[in-house]
């Protein structure tokens, strides 16, 4: 067990010479512009967001394809979401599996061709704001972050989308669950999560209108992801109509936005 003490010790002096560091001032003032909700969290919550932020930008890699330059206003930018998730879970470490974050400058995806009803060909664009690999980067669409960033409130946010998948990833396999601590937590939370997906799946196939994205039908993890945005996007709407389900997010992320004061949009970045 030696080496492992050495690697945890190491590991902790490189921490502690991260956020011994005074927080940039200029990494703040993008938290302020770019994360609403920085302003509602208690003073522990706030210290705990820069903190994460910190160790996230110096020890995560970024890397910028096609025309995009890396900045640290796109690192803050990314960081501020991702570790909202995280404020209030401190037992939980800085997304350890994750190194790379991937920044596309837009939209990206693939052209599937497939065969109409009518016999003729079609080539169909998949296109994609983001993707969370396990045991692989997470790759962003820059254009995505910002829309997200200018409608805090519309209940879609690319970054807390796929930070839940490595929350959810972290468990074990990406199925909607996220690590939860004891088994009573865990029985509690398949019950609800189970419901309310099984009814929004109907609901879907039905073609009913739903408050929820009907993305979220795709599986059960899209369906965490999904609520993970909602629940910080639009949480009083999310609480007034699937109380049991905000509430699981709740005791999870030990958060409760629906206390928060309502947001307006931010002007564009
Ligand atoms: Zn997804």
């Amino acid at each position: 067990m030696l080496w492992l003490d050495r690697i945890f010790r190491r590991k902790r002096i490189q921490r502690a010479r991260i956020t011994n560091r005074p927080f940039p001032g200029d990494w703040l003032r993008v938290i302020h512009r770019t994360a609403p909700f920085y302003r509602h969290l208690s003073d522990d919550h706030q210290c705990a967001l820069r903190e994460n932020v910190h160790v996230f930008v110096v020890e995560k890699q970024f890397r910028a394809v096609g025309d995009l330059e890396m900045t640290d206003e796109i690192k803050v930018t990314i960081a501020a979401p991702a570790c909202l998730l995280l404020v209030g879970i401190p037992h939980f470490d800085v997304y350890p599996r994750l190194r790379e974050i991937i920044v596309r400058p837009r939209y990206f995806g693939n052209v599937i061709e497939a065969v109409g009803p009518d016999g003729r060909r079609y080539r169909i664009p998949q296109m994609r704001s983001g993707e969370a690999w396990r045991r692989g980067p997470v790759v962003l669409a820059w254009d995505s972050v910002k829309r997200s960033v200018a409608r805090p409130c519309d209940g879609y946010n690319v970054v807390f989308h796929e930070f839940a998948h490595v929350l959810d990833m972290q468990a074990g396999i990406s199925e909607g669950a996220p690590p939860l601590e004891t088994k009573q937590q865990q029985v509690a939370w398949a019950s609800v999560f189970n419901t309310e997906y099984e009814a929004f799946v109907e609901a879907d196939r039905r073609g009913e209108r739903t408050f929820l994205d009907p993305y979220g039908a795709s599986n059960r993890a899209e369906f965490f992801a999904v609520v993970t945005e909602h629940f910080f996007e639009q949480p009083r709407q999310l609480a007034k109509l699937h109380a049991a389900l905000y509430e699981q997010l709740r005791l999870f992320y030990r958060q409760n936005p629906a206390a928060w004061p309502s947001e307006r949009s931010v002007s564009e970045m």
